[in-house]
């Protein structure tokens, strides 16, 4: 299947061929055509799947062809995100998807000054993406109208509940015009998003995406049992066995996360944290340099970690364990993308052996013990 049979126009083809795609994933050949053809869409998928140019790309086309498309800068399509992280990456998306088009995009999310986000929206555009909570401060600052939105999408549904937004989403989505297509994806369905999907979505058509396979096959796992006073150490050691490697630790507390920077930086390996407590700029920032490799080592808590999106990260280290084992899974598959090598290593003090034995059981298979 090509981009071309999936019916996406020419100023897109030539987008997505100039950033070197040369062929759809998975989702995007279920979901694109459902999407282009009008249908409202539940999307079981996580990211990493390719699912932004599942909304995206058919958002532009259709905006781009409405018939009075450039008359009037008004928000026509809004996506709906967690985090930060998320709705930057969203945005590059649509950056990218429609630079040969004249459709216009902005961003606004909390944490930062606002001011930029006022001008951007006095100037108008026609796709917002938004977290929720700045959304609705926008929203009764009389800044953002959403009574002529065509096209709805809520990302990461799932997330969104587990980070409290519901009570933000049920105040946004009466807002909303009754007619516009819905695009709705989460990563797990349980029965509360199950409810909110079936509120929202008419006659939807339902895709879902495993997450990709490959992950454990091109990874190296090992572990080391290792009590918690002397982890410190083992990943300082581990750090510097692996010479100039980029390495994604993941910490379970944010408090962690610093004082693991902290002792690395001090030990000279340039290193910094990420999670929920530092400001948007700092994130972005650490971000940004662990991209460059002007810092090798990123800390980072699981919620921050989401949307952290790098090609060829060689090492990701569990410095502790992960309380339920797909979110093991999804760490580790940041590293060995796109058949590169990768390496996962995991620190397991004794008290945290039972969540190892679930971890090996959903990935069904024995981690070796490295010691
Ligand atoms: P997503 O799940 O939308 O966050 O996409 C995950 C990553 O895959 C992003 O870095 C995208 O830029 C990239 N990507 C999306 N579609 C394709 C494609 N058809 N071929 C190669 N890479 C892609």
């Amino acid at each position: 299947m090509t981009f071309k049979e999936l019916k996406i126009s020419e100023p897109v083809l030539r987008a997505l061929a100039e950033k070197g795609y040369t062929k759809p994933t998975p989702i995007q050949e279920q979901g694109i055509p459902v999407v282009l053809n009008n249908k409202d869409l539940l999307g079981c998928a996580q990211t990493g799947t390719g699912k932004t140019a599942v909304f995206a790309i058919p958002i532009i086309q259709h905006l781009a062809q409405q018939t009075n498309f450039g008359k009037k800068r008004e928000i026509k399509a809004l996506v709906l995100t967690p985090t930060r992280e998320l709705a930057i990456q969203i945005s590059d998306s649509f950056k990218d998807y429609s630079k040969h088009t004249s459709v216009a995009h902005g961003l606004v999310f909390g944490g930062v000054n606002q001011q930029p986000q006022t001008v951007m929206l006095k100037k108008g555009v026609d796709v917002l993406i938004a977290t929720p909570g700045r959304l609705l401060d926008l929203i009764n600052q009389g800044f953002i109208k959403l009574n002529a939105i065509t096209h709805f999408v809520l990302d990461e549904a799932d997330h969104m509940l587990d980070m409290g937004f519901i009570h933000d989403i049920n105040r946004i989505l009466p807002l909303l015009p009754k007619e516009k297509q819905t695009m709705f994806f989460s990563a797990t369905m349980p029965a509360s998003i199950a409810a909110l999907a079936k509120s929202l979505l008419r006659n939807p058509v339902r895709i879902s995406i495993e997450p990709k396979k490959p992950v454990i096959d091109t990874i190296d796992q090992y572990v080391y049992y290792i009590d918690q006073e002397g982890k410190k150490d083992l990943l300082l050691h581990l750090v510097k066995q692996a010479k100039s490697k980029s390495i994604l630790v993941f910490s379970r507390t944010k408090h962690g996360s610093d004082r693991i920077a902290r002792i690395l930086c001090k030990a000279g390996i340039g290193s910094d944290s990420i999670h929920s407590n530092k400001s948007q700029a700092a994130r972005q920032r650490a971000l940004a340099d662990f991209k460059s490799g002007k810092i090798r080592v990123m800390i980072a808590t699981d919620i921050a970690s989401r949307g952290i999106d790098i090609q060829e990260l060689p090492m990701v280290i569990n410095y502790d364990l992960p309380n339920v084992p797909e979110i093991y899974v999804h760490r580790i598959g940041r590293t060995g993308r796109a058949g590169h090598a990768g390496t996962a290593l995991s620190l397991c003090a004794k008290n945290e052996m039972g969540l190892l034995k679930d971890i090996q059981k959903t990935i069904g298979f024995t981690i070796p013990v490295v010691r």
